[in-house]
């Protein structure tokens, strides 16, 4: 899950991470008065959409009057943002925060991901702040220093290591420690899949800020955080992933044009590798888990066909837990339901596939049914036209 910068800030504060203090506004009208609220000469007005590289796009303006704030989030409020985070759709700006203008002396790059490899959170910290760092992380890896930790936080030792080496103003790495020191305790305690300050900076006045937060929540781990989940913003989601969580249901939005609905993630990978070495590309995925009855599988088909991509759906699942002839049903009910006007095959296998089979081609609905992945990959790539490769 996803939050935004304001909300990345607020929460980072109780961790004593030195951020701007600022107000969030859902009205423009009111950027004025909140610029003279915060008393200070210089401010900056900041789109606030799940997505980074908004001050390229005109999404971060420093102002110097409640006039110019005014103007400035009235020009941004209700746009729509392209960056190269968010697609070329790009997001509507519904929120704005304004905070303190910082007088910035040098940027930097912090940031925390999880290393599968190592199995543990990793701090990444560069002297090449304020730009993207995944050009760095390929141009010049060795501007990026590393350093692994667990659950008692990044340790003094490796803190000063990283602080020390990126070209800071050597009387306030003290400062930059305690803050990436708080910022793994954060990132552990919350249960983050991802913390990004870029930039962290330092000020004339001798201050070190986190000028930007990004947050992301491991999803797996947000039960045990209900007042976390309660900062979803249900707006910069995909309506259709919202929908897919509400019903317990994983369902992940890609670019092709092939519908799939699955049961487990192993066979979903498996099931778009053989739809892409088929010559298609799928254009979401939905997995129905283990567990689900009859109406769940009628809800999962209607928000795979949902998504205008699709101009055919395959459905591939293996009957274990869930019997072959529940999915077939549900596939049936959902079928009837919805107005199905694309190609749809599907390959059942596992408990009770003789019956779903039948009751499939007994329905009298145009369904194509396979026996294995590799014809049914092949049946949906002819059903819509893409020439099957071998
Ligand atoms: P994004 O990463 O989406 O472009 P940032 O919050 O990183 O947005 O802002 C972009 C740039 O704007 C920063 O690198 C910094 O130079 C400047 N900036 C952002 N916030 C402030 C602030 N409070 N004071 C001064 N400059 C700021
Ligand atoms: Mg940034």
């Amino acid at each position: 899950m996803k939050i935004h910068e304001f909300q990345a800030k607020q929460l980072l504060a109780k961790y004593d991470v030195v951020v701007p203090k600022g107000i969030e506004l859902t009205d423009p009208e009111k950027a004025g008065e909140a610029f003279t609220e915060l008393g200070k000469p210089v401010a900056v007005v900041k789109a606030q959409i799940h997505a980074g590289g908004r001050g390229k796009a005109g999404g971060v303006k420093v102002v110097k009057s409640a006039e110019e704030a005014l103007e400035a989030a009235r020009g941004m409020f209700g746009q729509t943002l392209v960056t190269h985070q968010t697609g070329p759709e790009g997001q509507k700006v519904r929120r704005l925060w304004i905070e303190e203008g910082s007088d910035i002396e040098s940027e930097f790059y912090v940031g925390i991901v999880v290393d599968r490899a190592k199995q543990r959170p990793v701090m990444m910290i560069s002297s090449e702040g304020g730009v993207d760092i995944e050009k760095v992380a390929a141009e010049t890896p060795e501007l990026i220093l590393t350093a692994t930790f667990d659950e008692r936080g990044l340790n003094a030792m490796d803190a000063n290591r990283l602080a020390s080496n990126i070209g800071m103003d050597q009387q306030l790495v003290s400062d930059a420690v305690d803050m990436i020191q708080r910022l793994s305790s954060a990132f552990w305690e919350m249960d983050c899949s991802l913390a990004e300050i870029n930039p962290m900076v330092t000020t004339h006045d001798g201050e070190v800020l986190a000028l930007d937060a990004k947050i992301n929540f491991d999803d797996n781990a947000l039960f045990r955080h209900p007042e976390l989940e309660q900062l979803r913003d249900e707006d910069e989601e995909d309506p259709n992933e919202l929908e897919a969580s509400k019903h317990g249901l994983s369902y992940i939005a890609l670019d092709g044009q092939i519908g799939c609905m699955v049961n487990g993630a192993g066979l979903a990978m498996a099931t778009m590798d053989v739809i892409k070495l088929h010559g298609a590309e799928p254009a979401n995925f939905l997995d129905v888990g283990g567990g689900a009855d009859k109406e769940t599988v009628a809800k999962a088909f209607q928000i795979v066909l949902s998504d205008p991509k699709v101009q055919g759906v395959l459905v591939n699942i293996f009957g274990g837990i869930m019997k072959c002839d529940v999915i077939a049903a549900g596939v049936i009910a959902a079928v009837k339901e919805v107005d199905l006007n694309v190609p749809l095959v599907v390959r059942l296998e596992g408990t009770n596939v003789e019956i779903g089979k039948k009751m499939l081609e007994e329905s009298g609905l145009p369904i194509i049914t396979a026996s294995d992945l590799d014809e049914a990959a092949v049946k949906i790539c002819q059903a819509i036209g893409v020439e099957a490769k071998s």
